[in-house]
């Protein structure tokens, strides 16, 4: 398996240690992104901790972006392998941001890769809990509450990374680390730092890392999981991504309808009617025009 790629150096796990390995033969002239962080590839050892990976096994997931605009967008891969999206929230310190999480399921939905939420710090607000799960669960994903303080939800979350590759997402002090330093001691995170980078505007890597659990399976560490817009969803795909919407759709007055103002617009009306949570709506719309912007003028449109 391949945690991580510095240049044409790749690091590989293989029998629970880590080797490097570079491409050979036919690998090495195909195009950039051959090998990814997650793929599983065959291996020829050249010593105890060095050998040439001669393979790679077929993906059964990718995590992608799709630089949007410029005519045909070129997808570029950052895991291979992905089982599952884990956004983590804190009831409290910083306080939920509604709109950030649904900007990672979004990208979750765009994949096609299943999603749970975790909400941190639950001996914080007891009173957080409840609207979040209200509204991710009208939207069917699992929610689950930790508190590394009160160590609560640990075992649950343990059990739920076990065995499976997980992106981990989450804006930065929620409690990621924490929560996986309280699962395996001593696992270390570099989301935290990138994001603070990310923050500043001065970083853009999308360089992905994969975190081995001693229980099994991986955690992947990758920063750039918060410009929605870097992910190439088309604004016509955009509703798609709710859940919860998905039934409502088809049922419009128009063909193509955008379910911003258009009269009889199925999704609308189930928001008033209370199907789901209308503030889902609200992310929609705020996606929606960020979606629809240039893609030259994303970059300076980092919206809430
Ligand atoms: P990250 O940026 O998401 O990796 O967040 P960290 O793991 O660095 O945690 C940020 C802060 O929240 C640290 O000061 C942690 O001690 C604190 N923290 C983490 N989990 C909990 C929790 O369950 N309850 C409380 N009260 N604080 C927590
Ligand atoms: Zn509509």
């Amino acid at each position: 398996m391949v945690l991580a790629r510095a240049g044409s150096t790749y690091r590989v796990h293989v029998d629970g240690r880590e080797i490097t390995a570079t491409l050979r033969g036919k690998l090495k002239h195909k195009d950039d992104d051959r090998v990814v962080v997650g793929d599983v590839v065959e291996l020829d050892l050249e010593s105890p901790d060095s050998g040439a990976i001669t393979g790679i096994t077929p993906r059964k997931s990718v995590l992608e972006r799709r630089a949007a605009g410029q005519g045909a967008s070129r997808a570029q891969p950052i895991a291979a392998n992905v089982d599952q999206v884990l956004v983590v929230v804190s009831a409290r310190d910083p306080e939920p941001t509604p709109r950030m999480i649904d900007r990672f399921l979004i990208i979750a939905e765009a994949n096609h890769l299943p999603a749970f939420v975790v909400v941190n710090k639950a001996e914080l607000d007891r009173d957080a809990g409840p609207a979040l799960a209200t509204r991710y669960q009208a939207a069917g994903y699992p929610v689950l509450f930790t508190s590394v303080k009160a160590v609560e939800g640990l075992e649950e979350l343990e059990r739920a990374l076990r065995g499976r590759e997980t992106v981990l997402a989450g804006q930065s002090g929620v409690g990621k680390s924490s929560l996986l330093n309280a699962i395996e001691p001593g696992l270390k995170l570099r989301i935290g730092a990138i994001s603070e980078k990310w923050r500043t505007g001065k970083h853009t890597t999308t360089a992905a890392e994969l975190i081995p659990l001693k229980a099994g399976g991986y955690v992947v560490d990758t920063p750039g999981m918060r410009e929605v817009g870097a992910w190439g969803i088309e604004p016509a795909d955009l509703a798609s991504c709710f859940p919860e919407f998905r039934s409502f759709l088809g049922q419009c007055r128009f063909d193509n309808c955008r379910h911003l103002t258009e009269p009889s617009c199925a999704v609308r009306r189930g928001a008033e009617e209370g199907a789901f949570p209308a503030d889902r709506l609200v992310s929609y719309e705020r996606l929606y025009e960020e979606l629809n912007v240039p893609s030259w003028s994303s970059g300076r449109r980092r919206g809430s």
